[in-house]
């Protein structure tokens, strides 16, 4: 039985489901998720994601980490932790990078939250030299100093779906027109956590809400509020959502996110607003579009330097990852980075508070 048949099955029986609800199920479903299926990063998978696309982008986060590490005095112990870590490239990048910075990689201890058990086996075999940790409930993220970064994650995260009406929200649904899946509404109902978009929608806008994120984010700002450290969140979205953001990719294509439920990734674009506000006693950064961030990091010296060694077709594939990670009109300017510290302590290089 098909994805799809299961969940028109249970459509059948239960009704309409939740966007979040079709959304958790096409990405993690026990047997047909995408995630728990389908090896999706690199050229050859469905996209490419900043770690895939160029070394410099996890080497320049390294090195913001260590020297948020160094900073805060060089904890002997720490947490040095990723939210969906892929394919690991991102981590394995930072530990290279950062393998000169005394005392760094020794006093690490990593950990990883990952949902799926196929990329744990792909994350496994990339860190091996590493012995990494990996968590099922962000609660389990250890009590003491945690360094962490989360990228193209909160994305992945389901979002609810609701279209204003008067002063309700009808929620957008996933329903059956016979035997395809279809969008529907819901009827008009008052939701307490929508409450402040009230003041800055009209009727007909439909706005998104990720209920995962919260609970996700709060955990870890507790550990770097407590304990000391500071997280770096890089991902695609705005401040405050507004719009359907909801995208299924496949072969490196926009596809229907109802057509082949299970076979496309499914994404919508991250609410700053909503990641600032679960920060509780954190400070934040200001939200930084990731080329700025990059440049700020050197990472336009780096790619001189590794330029150096490469010729002919290394070198053009060089120079366009370079202008692809920072360039505004590439992944530059729709990409954002926040950083998180305790109160008090100093914001991470390469972002303002
Ligand atoms: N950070 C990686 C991969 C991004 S894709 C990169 O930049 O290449 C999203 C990652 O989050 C995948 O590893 C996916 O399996 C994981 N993931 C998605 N939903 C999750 C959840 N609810 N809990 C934990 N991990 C999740």
């Amino acid at each position: 039985m098909s994805l799809r048949d299961i969940l028109i099955a249970q459509i059948r029986s239960e009704g309409p489901m939740r966007v979040s609800d079709y959304m958790a199920a096409c990405l993690l479903h026990p047997t047909h998720g995408y995630y728990t299926n389908r090896a999706p990063f690199g050229s050859a998978g469905d996209f490419v994601t900043a770690p895939e696309i160029s070394q410099m982008f996890g080497e320049m986060i390294g090195l913001s980490l260590a020297q948020a590490w160094l900073d805060r005095g060089a904890p002997d112990t720490f947490t040095l932790a990723e939210l969906g870590p892929g394919r690991g490239t991102l981590m394995a990048d930072i530990l290279r990078a950062t393998r000169g910075v005394p005392g760094f990689t020794e006093a690490a201890q990593i950990v990883l939250y990952e949902a799926s058990q196929a990329l744990r086996g792909v994350q496994a075999e990339t860190l091996s030299h590493h012995r990494p940790r990996w968590i099922s409930k962000i609660e389990d993220l250890p009590e003491q100093p945690t360094f962490l970064i989360a990228n193209e994650f909160f994305d992945a995260l389901p979002v609810r779906q609701f279209v204003r009406d008067g002063d309700g929200w009808r929620e957008r649904q996933v329903g059956l027109a016979g035997d395809d899946l279809v969008f529907g509404l819901g009827p008009a109902q008052p939701q307490p956590v929508l409450v402040h978009r009230l003041d800055d929608t009209r009727d007909g806008d439909l706005i998104e809400h990720c209920p995962g994120l919260a609970p996700v984010l709060g955990i870890v700002a507790d550990r770097i509020a407590r304990h000391g450290g500071a997280a770096l969140i890089v991902d695609y979205g705005d401040w405050r959502s507004l719009g359907d953001t909801l995208q299924a990719v496949r072969d490196h294509d926009a596809t229907d996110p109802l057509a082949t439920p299970g076979t496309a990734d499914l994404t919508a674009h991250v609410d700053f607003e909503a990641l600032v506000s679960a920060c509780g006693q954190c400070t934040h950064s200001r939200v930084t579009p990731q080329g700025v961030f990059l440049e700020r990091l050197g990472i336009t010296a780096r790619a001189r330097a590794l330029s150096d060694r490469l010729s002919g077709p290394a070198l053009e594939s060089h120079i366009a990852a370079h202008r692809r990670l920072t360039h505004p009109q590439e992944m530059g300017n729709l990409f954002k980075v926040i950083g998180v510290v305790a109160p008090e302590d100093a914001m991470l290089p390469g972002l303002e508070t």
